[in-house]
C-alpha cells in the first residue's frame, strides 16, 4: 500500500536577509513500497541548527550545494514502520540527516540506531552534533587547562550551554554572554556558569572587564560581529580564540566588519582558529559515550525546546535567529 510523504522543499536562497515563508514550498509525494533491503520510516523529530540557513544560502563549500526543489536538509529521528529485509527491525528508532519529510524509504545508509539510556531526543541534542561540537571546539581547539578563564558567546544556546559545563568539568572559570535576563539567570543557576553577561543590557566590553579581570584564556565564539570584537579586547597572554559560529552575520546583507581588536592577538601572543566538527566524525562514538557519562553522573545538564507539528518546521527554524529557543531546537511530528 503506497504511503504519502509530506515534505518541505527549498524554494529560495535567503542570502543577505532573514528566512521568509516563501523560501519553502510544501509538497506531497507518493513513496514506493520498500524494495529488497529497504525500510519505510516515519519521522518522529526534526533537529534544527543555525547552519541550515547557511546551507539554504549555498555560500559554504563544506557541504554540497542545495538546489531549489530539494527536500530541505536537516537531521531527524525516525521509526521503522515496515521492513523488506532491511538492516533495522520494525519499531527501531534511528537518526541521521534525512531532511524535512514525514515518511521516507531508505536502505538505512547514513542512519544509525538510537542506542542510549537517555531519552531518544538526546541523539539530536547533547549527544548529537550540538554536543560533539561543544566538545571538539572546546577541547581540541580551545585546549583549556584548569584555572583558565573561558568566555562563551551564545552561551545559553544548545552548544554554548554545553561548552560552559564542559569547561567547568575541566576546572575552568566560565563566563557566558547571552541575550536577556532570563537566559543569564538560567546560565548561572542551572548551567553552573560563574557569571553571565546580558548583551542586550549595558556595555558588553565593560561587563567582560568586570567579570574577567585577569583576562580571557579561551574564547568560544558562536556569534561574531561586535560581540567577538568586545571579547578580543580582553584576551590574556596566550589566549585561544575558537570560532564555532557567527550567527549575528546570518541576516546581514554585507560581509561583517572585521574585528578591530584583532591586533590584541599580536600583543597577547594569541591564536584564533575556526573548525568544522565533521572533521572529527570518526571520534563521535567515543565522544558521545563521554558526554552520556557526564549526563548520567549529573555533571552535564541539557535543555531541549520541543515545538510541535510538521507544518511548523519553517517557523521553528526561524526561532533560532531571534533567540526564541531555550536549548536545542527540536520539532515533534
Ligand atoms: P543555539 O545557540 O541554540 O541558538 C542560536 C542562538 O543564537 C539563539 O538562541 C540566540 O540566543 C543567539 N542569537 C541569534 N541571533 C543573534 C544575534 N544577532 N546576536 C547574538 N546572538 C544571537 O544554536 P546552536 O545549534 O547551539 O548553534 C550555535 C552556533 O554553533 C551556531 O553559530 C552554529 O552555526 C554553530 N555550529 C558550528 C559548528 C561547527 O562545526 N563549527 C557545528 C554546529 C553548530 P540569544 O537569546 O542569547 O541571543
Amino acid at each position: 500500500m503506497p504511503t504519502t510523504a509530506r515534505q518541505w522543499l527549498l524554494n529560495g536562497h535567503p542570502r543577505g536577509r532573514g528566512i521568509e515563508d516563501s523560501d519553502f514550498k510544501f509538497a506531497e509525494v507518493q513513496l514506493p513500497d520498500p524494495g529488497p533491503g529497504e525500510m519505510l520510516f516515519k519521522t518522529r523529530y526534526l533537529g534544527f541548527d543555525p547552519a541550515q540557513k547557511g546551507w539554504m544560502e549555498n555560500i559554504a563549500d563544506y557541504v554540497a550545494p542545495m538546489a531549489i526543489g530539494e527536500v530541505m536538509r536537516g537531521s531527524v529521528i525516525a521509526e521503522v514502520l515496515a521492513s523488506n529485509g532491511g538492516r533495522f527491525a520494525v519499531g527501531d528508532m534511528v537518526f541521521g540527516s534525512v531532511g524535512w519529510t514525514d515518511h521516507f524509504v531508505s536502505n538505512g545508509e547514513g542512519l544509525s540506531k538510537v542506542e542510549t539510556d537517555l531519552p531518544p531526543t538526546a541523539v539530536l541534542s547533547v549527544l548529537g552534533t550540538t554536543g560533539v561540537t561543544a566538545y571538539c571546539g572546546l577541547f581540541k581547539v580551545g585546549k583549556p587547562v584548569a584555572g583558565d578563564t573561558v568566555l562563551v558567546s551564545g552561551a545559553a544556546g544548545a552548544t554554548g550551554s554545553i561548552v560552559g559545563q564542559l569547561a567547568k568539568i575541566a576546572g575552568c572559570r566560565v563566563v557566558g554572554i547571552a541575550g536577556g535576563k532570563d537566559k543569564c539567570e538560567w546560565l548561572v543557576r542551572e548551567a553552573g556558569y560563574d557569571a553571565a553577561i546580558d548583551y542586550k543590557s549595558g556595555s558588553v566590553r565593560d561587563q567582560i572587564k568586570e567579570h574577567c579581570p585577569r583576562g580571557v584564556d579561551v574564547i568560544f565564539d558562536n556569534v561574531g560581529g561586535s560581540i567577538l570584537n568586545d571579547m578580543l579586547s580582553q584576551i590574556a597572554t596566550g589566549a585561544r580564540v575558537v570560532i564555532c559560529g557567527g550567527i549575528s552575520r546570518y541576516e546581514t546583507g554585507t560581509l561583517p566588519a572585521g574585528p578591530q581588536n584583532y591586533f590584541n592577538l599580536v600583543f597577547r601572543r594569541g591564536t584564533m582558529a575556526g573548525f568544522i566538527v565533521l572533521d572529527w566524525a570518526a571520534e563521535f562514538p567515543q565522544i558521545r559515550k563521554r558526554l552520556e557519562g557526564f549526563v548520567k553522573e549529573g555533571k552535564l545538564a541539557y535543555q531541549e525546546d520541543i515545538q510541535h507539528g510538521f507544518e511548523n518546521a519553517p517557523d521553528t527554524l526561524k526561532r533560532l535567529f531571534v533567540g526564541a529557543n531555550r536549548g536545542k531546537q527540536l520539532l515533534q511530528l
